[in-house]
């Protein structure tokens, strides 16, 4: 299996909203989409310019212009290489 292979099984198979979730309170929007507090910028208390979307799998954030599908958040979020964020997410599917 390529790893090309292996990130789209592991994007296939999670759901972004369920990880992103757990990291920060997320809060159902329209269209699919779940928005909340961006934790990629400094928060000013403004909400809503974060948001994740169930049917895309991705998240984009407004303000700071970030956006990925759930490993480069992982990688982001937790400062760990993109390979380290596949393997804890394939760990996750067993
Ligand atoms: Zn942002």
């Amino acid at each position: 299996m390529t790893s090309q292979n292996i990130v789209e099984e592991v994007i296939s198979h999670t759901n972004i909203i369920e990880i992103v979730s757990q990291l920060i309170p997320l809060e159902p929007a329209e269209s699919g989409w779940y928005r909340g507090a961006c934790p990629f910028h400094k928060w000013q208390g403004k909400k809503g310019l974060f948001y994740v979307s169930e049917v895309k799998q991705v998240y984009r954030c407004y303000r700071c212009k970030r956006c990925g599908n759930v490993i480069t958040f992982l990688r982001d979020y937790r400062g760990m290489t993109e390979e380290h964020a596949i393997v804890q997410l394939q760990e996750r599917l067993k």
